[in-house]
């Protein structure tokens, strides 16, 4: 499946020097998202999962039919204040200032075998926050999956030892 073909490109957008990849043309296309979604159930097969954990907003959006196809649970990970009950929470550098993401304390069990899925892995900062936050829970990550990866901003180094899958590279 040529996944790319659904992919919208917005140069400079949210601000100039970013050319933005919208995921919206392929989450509007049932086939290809199914296919997308599909491929990232056979990885977390393979990796045997036990729960899935996503970062807002798009984390959401790719994280939860791959729980619902499994029949496991998913855990949100948030930006401060969202969470209603007591949470973990991690500060990550972001390309001007920081910010915080939280997930509740008992999200995860130790032990329990996680994939974190992303729309898209660009720095590295937000899966690297958020492998952070599973750790601290004694999760163990299993897997990390992305629809899309930015090659040329190399957020894979931050993922050394932890196994990947990535449907698009640009
Ligand atoms: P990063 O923490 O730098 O890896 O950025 C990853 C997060 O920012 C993902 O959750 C994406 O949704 C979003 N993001 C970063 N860069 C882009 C981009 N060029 N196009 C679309 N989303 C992006």
């Amino acid at each position: 499946m040529d996944y790319k073909e659904h992919i919208a490109i917005v140069e400079d957008w949210p601000k100039e020097g970013v050319q933005f990849k919208d995921i919206t043309p392929l989450m509007d296309n049932g086939p290809a998202f199914k296919a997308a979604v599909d491929e990232i159930v056979e990885y977390a097969k393979k990796q045997d999962i036990d729960i899935v954990v996503g970062p807002e907003a798009r984390g959401f959006i790719v994280g939860c039919p791959v729980s619902y196809a499994l029949e496991i649970g998913f855990a949100p990970v948030r930006k401060e204040g969202k969470l209603p009950r007591e949470t973990i929470n991690v500060d990550y550098g972001l390309e001007y200032g920081n910010d915080v993401l939280t997930i509740h304390k008992d999200a995860i069990k130790p032990g329990q075998r996680v994939l974190i899925i992303d729309d898209l892995l660009a720095t590295g900062g937000t899966i690297e926050a958020t492998i952070d936050l599973v750790e601290q829970l004694g999760g163990e990550v299993a897997g990390c999956a992305f629809l899309i990866e930015l090659t040329y901003l190399d957020g894979r180094s931050k993922l050394d030892g932890y196994d990947v899958l990535t449907l698009m590279q640009y």
